[in-house]
This record gives C-alpha cells, sequence and structure tokens, in this order.
C-alpha cells in the first residue's frame, strides 16, 4: 500500500473510487501503453504523451539526448505523470449523468537519469516486449550506439494513486421512468492484425506476430 498524500488525494470520490493499493497502481501501469508527462520550466507548464515501462518499482521513460523533456527531467525537476485507460462509455437519462469507466493513475516524482547500462537494456527490452510480445530476441540486437542515443529517465513509483470508475449510469429517482435507453459503450482498445510495409511483405509473419494476425 502506498502512502496517501495530500497531492495524492481526490477533493472527489476520495473513498470510493481512489486507490493506493500497490497492485492495482501496477495492474492500470502494466496494462496502459502510454502516459503523459507533467512538467513547469520557468512557470510555463508542459505536457507530453509518452511511451513507458513499469520494471520493478520505477517506470521509464526514454528519448533522444537531444530532447527537451529529457533535459529537464533528468535536471530532476518535479514531475507529474498520468495514465489512463478508458474503458467505456456511460450512457444515462440524462447528458449531466453520462460519464467514462475508467482505471487511471497519478504519479509525483522527480526523474533520475538511468546510468547503469543493464538497467538502461533491460527497460528497452521490458519496453519493446510490451509493445511487441515475444519479440525481443527475434530483433537484431540492440547496439551500443543506439543506446548511446538514447536517455532513460526513471522514476520511482513511491507517490501514486488509482481511480476507478465501473458500473452503471448514476441516475436520479425521479428519472427512472423515463423512456431513455441506459448503458455502456465499450471503447477498450483492440489489437488489429499486422500490416506488412514493403520489405515486411518478403519475410513470413513471426510466430510472436501470429496471435496479433488472428486479431486478438
Ligand atoms: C478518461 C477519463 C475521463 C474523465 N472525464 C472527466 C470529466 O469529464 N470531468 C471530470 O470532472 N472528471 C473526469 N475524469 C476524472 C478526473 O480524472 C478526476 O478524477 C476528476 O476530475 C476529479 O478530480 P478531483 O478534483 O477529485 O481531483 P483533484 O483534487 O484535482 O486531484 C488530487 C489528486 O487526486 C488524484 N487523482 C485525481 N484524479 C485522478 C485520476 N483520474 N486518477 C488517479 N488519481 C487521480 C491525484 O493524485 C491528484 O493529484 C475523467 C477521468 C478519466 C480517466
Amino acid at each position: 500500500m502506498l502512502h496517501k498524500t495530500p497531492r495524492t488525494t481526490p477533493s472527489r470520490y476520495a473513498n470510493q473510487r481512489a486507490h493506493y493499493d500497490q497492485e492495482q497502481i501496477y495492474a492500470i501501469l502494466d496494462e496502459a501503453l502510454f502516459c503523459t508527462v507533467s512538467y513547469a520550466e520557468d512557470n510555463q507548464p508542459f505536457s507530453i504523451p509518452q511511451s513507458y515501462i513499469r520494471v520493478g518499482d520505477h517506470i521509464y521513460l526514454h528519448g533522444s539526448v537531444g530532447s527537451h523533456f529529457v533535459r529537464i527531467l533528468s535536471e530532476g525537476h518535479p514531475a507529474c505523470i498520468s495514465v489512463m485507460l478508458a474503458d467505456e462509455i456511460v450512457v444515462a437519462k440524462t447528458a449531466f449523468h453520462h460519464s467514462i469507466n475508467y482505471r487511471s493513475v497519478v504519479i509525483f516524482a522527480k526523474g533520475e537519469i538511468v546510468e547503469d547500462q543493464e538497467l538502461k537494456y533491460q527497460a528497452f527490452k521490458a519496453l519493446t516486449e510490451k509493445m511487441v510480445p515475444d519479440s525481443w530476441d527475434y530483433l537484431k540486437p540492440m547496439s551500443k550506439k543506439e543506446m548511446d542515443k538514447t536517455t532513460a529517465v526513471r522514476f520511482a513509483l513511491t507517490e501514486a494513486s488509482a481511480k476507478m470508475r465501473q458500473g452503471a449510469p448514476g441516475h436520479e429517482e425521479s428519472e427512472m421512468d423515463l423512456p431513455i435507453w441506459t448503458g455502456v459503450i465499450s471503447i477498450k482498445p483492440i489489437r488489429q492484425a499486422p500490416v506488412p510495409d514493403e520489405h515486411g511483405k518478403k519475410v513470413p509473419l513471426p510466430k510472436h506476430l501470429l496471435k496479433s494476425a488472428k486479431g486478438s
């Protein structure tokens, strides 16, 4: 269980929808592929979408050594990182009660450059395998030059909250008999079959992509 702090406590639904259980937080982080990292420089907020990977009790972001966000975050500026899985649109009898079923995480942390080459390598491997499962050993091995061109910054998962909404729409008792449809519409992302480019057409589809090819 993570320690709850004033800035990880929502003002709304704090008891019903906010969670600090590490397992729940990590499950969301492991399912989502992308995050938004936010930070301020000279009083100017920036909010940048990124890929990320969780390894142990850290999440790792990476970018070009020349990238603005990498430079700022690796200087240890405070960052706020958010991740969301939007599962369903909740359709109510009134526009007011429409909602979203979601699972999301907000993390507060300061970044540190990953100097340890083995840790950095393992983070790239884990990220690649998250994007394309079981693909690492199939690929041309990552070179030192490629590693050096990329900076990895990691953030400790010590101050974070999860928030979730699930279930049917809310309603007012007085509206229950109105003949208006209510329910949910799934908006969960689904992996489609891989589409080869000109070079991919010359090579058989590898085993690890067959699962995606079946649309699962
Ligand atoms: C896909 C999606 C759509 C949403 N649409 C809306 C919308 O249209 N309107 C709306 O009011 N809300 C929406 N929310 C919920 C929104 O993220 C906030 O939770 C909500 O605005 C209430 O914020 P608050 O004032 O209680 O939190 P604040 O008091 O502003 O937040 C304090 C702390 O609570 C925690 N916290 C707050 N929200 C979250 C969260 N979602 N996940 C994890 N930790 C959180 C964080 O640690 C944050 O620093 C949506 C969420 C998602 C994921």
